[in-house]
């Protein structure tokens, strides 16, 4: 049966009905354990009691109003978030991929407010993922994402990740700002050093640039701080926030300094969505838990048991497993056999886990997780790699015996 709906999804054949916790039932009722959370969105798992009652709480009130008029939901998630962090204000969205329009429109409208509105180009990495508008492609620089939608929007350089040479030479006297990723998710899980970063806040206060960074993936507990720039002791100018902020509720936020915002008066950007009611209410009950005393060290903790299993595991399947990369709940592995291949392999076991670039399968399960599922989640994985080793040895005897 063909779908109407735009094939633009290769879907795995899986229709899920409910969810608790970490876990997922699907219609045929057999229940998978979810190492993928939605793509990091499920930082509370599924159906979180709290989360719930703050969605329904809300809902019997009032779902939108438009940004037309003050909606104390949104500005008490935006004082807590900038009590959080770095940040001065916050302009909520309804993606990743507007948090980052609005963080590189922001980037551009300060040189502007400074006199220097030559100063558009924004300098971005190699592998980084930034969303799927026209300018977020442009910045994410993937070539299988800019063919065939006309020309690429102006004013992104990009430079291989990690080559310094090269990040300097391209620094301009129109270049406004640097944009990454802490982690590049996506791009495979592949981590910024704290020291490197360190070095970008270092360039980027030398040369006059913003430095804005993306922490769609990374943000919200993820890496078991708040936000991931935390590890390297440094803050941004501007920071785009999406995925684990609305726990599952579509929201995403862009925060600033003062000073980097400074542009962004009445008029000069908006929204009909972002910020309504009910995306507030739910924001605001995601970040009650995370909040919670004791709640980033768990994920720390849970994170290093499950990373610990990981090196485990590529020790007892060397030949499936090539590296273990990541922080927190954010894990990664790179794969010697097709990660494709090893997705379906670890559905057969009822494990959900995501692919990456870079040959990569991601590891991102709800913040939630307790040892028990991590190490249900590890006997799965095992399983799963058992499985594709059989296979291999099969397809090699066949080959012998021809
Ligand atoms: C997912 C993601 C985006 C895009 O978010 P959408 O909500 O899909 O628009 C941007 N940057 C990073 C790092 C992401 O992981």
């Amino acid at each position: 049966m063909t779908s109407p709906l735009l094939p633009t999804y290769a879907r795995a054949d899986v229709e899920f009905e409910k969810g608790e916790g970490a876990w997922l039932v699907a219609r045929d009722g057999q229940r998978y354990l979810d190492f993928g959370a939605g793509i990091a969105v499920n930082a509370l798992g599924h159906a979180h009691p709290h989360l719930v009652k703050a969605l329904t709480e809300q809902a019997q009130k009032l779902w939108h109003t438009s940004n037309i008029f003050r909606i104390p939901e949104g500005e008490r998630l935006a004082r807590r978030l900038v009590d959080a962090t770095f940040a001065d204000h916050v302009f909520f969205t309804n993606s990743g991929a507007e948090a980052l329009e609005c963080a590189i429109k922001m980037a551009r409208k300060y040189h502007s407010a400074c006199g220097n509105p030559q100063r558009f180009r924004v300098v971005t990495f190699e592998g980084a993922f930034h969303g799927r508008t026209l300018a977020t492609i442009a910045a994410g620089g993937q070539k299988k994402y800019l063919e065939g939608f006309g020309p690429k929007v102006e004013g992104f350089d990009q430079v291989p990740f990690g080559d310094w040479k090269a990040l300097e030479a391209v620094i301009g006297p129109e270049t406004g700002a640097i944009l990454i990723e802490p982690i590049q998710g996506e791009g495979g899980l592949r981590p910024v050093p704290p020291a490197d970063l360190k070095r970008l806040r270092a360039l980027c206060d030398e040369k006059g640039l913003l430095l804005i960074l993306d922490e769609v993936q990374t943000g919200v507990g993820r890496t078991g701080k708040l936000f991931a720039h935390e590890w390297a002791g440094i803050t941004p100018d501007i920071m785009a926030v999406a995925k684990g902020i609305g726990g599952g509720f579509p929201m995403g936020a862009c925060l600033c300094t003062q000073e980097a915002g400074k542009g962004m008066t009445v008029g000069v950007h908006g929204t009909t969505f972002g910020g309504n009611p009910l995306a507030m209410a739910v924001g605001n009950a995601v970040l009650d838990v995370v909040l919670e005393p004791g709640f980033l060290e768990h994920v720390r903790k849970v994170g290093l048991l499950l990373k610990q299993r990981l090196a485990e595991l590529k020790d007892r399947h060397p030949h499936i497993i090539a590296e273990i990369r990541g922080e927190g709940l954010m894990l990664g592995l790179k794969l010697n056999v097709p990660n494709t291949d090893f997705v379906n392999a670890a559905r057969q076991q009822n494990l959900i886990v995501i692919g990456a670039g870079d040959n990569v399968v991601r590891l991102l399960p709800p913040l939630i997780i307790d040892e028990a599922e991590i190490a249900e989640g590890f006997a799965r994985l095992d399983a799963a790699a058992s499985a594709m080793e059989a296979e291999i040895r099969g397809v090699a005897q066949r080959g012998a015996a021809e």
